[in-house]
């Protein structure tokens, strides 16, 4: 066994905009201004233009994106918000945490989407709020979803922590619901050096009270009207991310194409590849193939150094936290099903053509 190919290399992005991100960290330190001021404002500006709204709220994390999107909104205990099973925990912990009802809905086999044509059945008159997730970079069908919304006068968030970039229908994920989040946890397609997230947001109003939120519950400070949090995204990440986001859209062509070149390579073997809808732009955060045999597959690929991850071992209705809510094993057939047979293998913008070669030639040797 001679080499070793992580799942992701944060290193080599880090290595190859060194120059660029230590110049922005120096302007930052030397600003003297390490806590929001004029690299948290021109972040925001740059990500709501990039994502085409009219306002951006940097936040401590995806997750605060979040809660805070749903606290600004006035969800309370009683109320119910749909969601995914098949996600990470954190879009529907933001439910709990505000003393709602997580409901989940089963996914489609194909996108790991939330199925929309499962959605209706699920709202009921506590129902306040939907929240989709674009899972592993390809947004879900959000027409029938807002759809849906209006007709029962529901809310949208979002959950674009995995999709920046990504499209549906020419429009930017996070453009299209009431709200939009992001995260930049290092291993996102815009990933910072630490936390960060941001809401993304046409409404004047909630961008209004999220800014509010953040920051104690106050406006001006030290003046509350408000019970809010201390979540705030801190000037050294803002100035980094804006470096990086020059290049978001290459890097998800990086992603894109090398998806692409799994995708011919792996065509005549058992396992089942990834499915893009033809009217979106698909950033494959995640490269997630199904295997019959994952087990003994991915114990295969560590022998020979390639890694893996499985994504998601245990759908958020069955974990343990969520036992009280009464889903019964087989209650949502799809997720449970997807949980024992996904898995990703390495792909990231800066994978060399003759690591994922050799990622291809090793599966393929598996099924000879
Ligand atoms: C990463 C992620 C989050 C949370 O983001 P953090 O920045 O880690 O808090 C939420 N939802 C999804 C789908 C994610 O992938």
């Amino acid at each position: 066994m001679s080499r070793e190919i992580p799942l992701l290399d944060l290193k080599a992005q880090y290595q190859a905009h060194k120059q660029e991100l230590h110049n922005a960290i120096d302007e930052v330190m030397e600003s003297g201004q390490y806590i929001m001021g004029p690299y948290v404002k021109n972040f925001e500006d740059e990500i709501a233009s990039y994502v085409g709204v009219k306002h951006a709220i940097g936040v401590a994390n995806g997750t605060d994106a979040l809660l805070l999107s749903l606290d600004a909104l006035g969800i309370e205990p009683g109320d119910e918000i749909i969601t995914s099973p098949f996600t990470f925990f954190a879009s529907a912990e933001v439910i709990s945490q505000m003393g709602a009802t997580p409901v989940f809905v089963d996914i489609d086999a194909q996108t790991y989407n939330l199925d929309v044509s499962k959605l209706e059945a699920a709202i009921t008159p506590r129902t306040r709020a939907l929240i989709p997730v674009h899972i592993f970079g390809q947004p879900i069908n959000m027409e029938p979803i807002m759809q849906l919304a209006e007709k029962y006068n529901l809310y949208v968030i979002e959950d674009a922590c995995q999709a920046i970039g990504s499209t549906y229908k020419g429009k930017q994920a996070g453009s299209i619901g009431t709200c939009g989040c992001f995260s930049f946890f290092p291993t996102k397609n815009l990933g910072g050096y630490g936390d960060g997230g941001i809401i993304v947001t046409d409404d004047d109003e909630l961008a209004r009270k999220t800014r509010i939120l953040r920051f104690h519950g106050s406006s001006p400070k030290y003046y509350h009207s408000m019970i809010g949090y201390n979540s705030r995204l801190d000037a050294l990440q803002a100035a980094m991310l804006s470096v990086k986001l020059k290049s978001i859209d290459t890097w998800n062509d990086a992603r894109i194409e090398k998806a692409m070149r799994y995708n011919e390579a792996f065509k005549n073997t058992p396992l089942v590849l990834p499915f893009k809808e033809s009217d979106r732009r698909h950033v494959y955060h995640l490269y997630i193939l199904q295997a019959d045999n994952r087990q003994d597959l991915i114990e295969y690929l560590a022998k020979h150094g390639i890694a893996t991850g499985i994504y998601y071992p245990v759908p958020l209705h069955q974990q343990e936290v969520y036992k009280h809510l009464g889903y019964e094993l087989g209650s949502l057939p799809v997720a449970e099903r997807m949980a024992e047979r996904t898995f990703a293998i390495p792909l990231y913008p800066e994978l060399t053509d003759s690591d994922q070669d050799y990622v291809i030639d090793t599966i393929l040797k598996y099924y000879k």
